[in-house]
């Protein structure tokens, strides 16, 4: 085994923006598996950028129903490492800095769209997963020199996808992943128009700072994966390794989000259930 084979760093990102549920759980749980299978290192990174969405009561309560379940990370917010801080609201000068680059190499571009503009383009259907309708490309031609500073017109940068172009990659768990720029995703946003940065880019530049080998995740952040590799590629930085959990699904068959309370730990965890029968999948 040489060195880069040895060398596995795995990370568990949750966002306090509600209760962990027990589909996170076990998607947390497959990442540790690999960890510790590979002998490496687990991060824990509080994805707490989006200051409208999360709570800051949510983040003791979120490590707590985490050590309860029985995770256990080497570096994190509660306990330090070499690739601090951890907190993505500490890690703002992160992506800045990236954004710049991607300013600097034309990769993006300011949109003033708001997002009943895009959902009301004529040909915007949505992309297959949770980013909304394909952006119709409105503000690909704009450039700042045409927005009035004037107006403090809010606007936020969209990363420019190379249209046609199949972006693959090899899934950990699902094989061969093929996506088509401009045809199953649009351009995407990387900083919002509310000054805080996206999902996309905290999550790239975060990867790449705390030398992230692999990300596991769930299923629904397939599509993210190939805008993220465009990312990757803008910013001359290498991707990591990918592994997609199957989603967790309901008794409808429907995907569980926040807001089915019933399956979060902490209700599981009062109604007398161990982490030990809650781990079996
Ligand atoms: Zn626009």
């Amino acid at each position: 085994m040489n060195r880069s084979e040895k060398f596995y760093r795995g990370r568990l990102a949750p966002s306090p923006t509600g209760l962990l549920h027990l589909g996170h759980a076990r998607t947390f749980w497959v990442a540790q598996e690999r960890a510790r299978a590979n002998g490496g290192t687990l991060v824990l990174r509080n994805e707490d950028i989006d200051s409208t969405r999360f709570k800051l009561e949510f983040v003791p309560q979120m490590i707590e129903d985490l050590c309860w379940f029985g995770f256990e990370w080497q570096e994190g917010p509660d306990c330090g490492g070499a690739f601090g801080p951890y907190s993505q609201s500490e890690r703002r000068p992160f992506y800045a800095t990236a954004l710049e680059k991607l300013r600097a190499g034309g990769f993006v571009y300011p949109c003033t769209c708001s997002r009943k503009d895009i959902r009301g383009a004529a040909s915007a259907p949505n992309a297959g997963d949770d980013e909304g309708p394909i952006y119709p490309g409105t503000c690909r031609n704009k450039n700042l020199s045409t927005l009035n500073p004037q107006l403090s017109t809010r606007f936020s940068w969209r990363f420019r996808v190379p249209d046609g172009e199949t972006i693959s990659f090899t899934d950990g768990n699902f094989g061969e992943q093929k996506f088509v720029a401009g045809k199953d995703f649009g351009d995407f946003v990387v900083w919002r128009g509310d000054d805080v940065p996206a999902y996309q880019l905290a999550c790239v530049v975060d990867d790449a700072a705390m030398q992230i080998t692999e990300v596991v995740r769930g299923a629904d952040l397939l599509l993210s994966t190939a805008r993220q590799i465009l990312l990757y590629r803008a910013l001359g930085l290498t991707p990591p390794a990918f592994y997609h959990c199957a989603l967790m699904l309901d008794e409808k068959g429907k995907r569980l989000a926040k807001r089915h309370d019933a399956l979060s730990l902490r209700t599981l965890r009062e109604q007398g259930k161990t982490p030990e029968e809650l781990r079996r999948f």
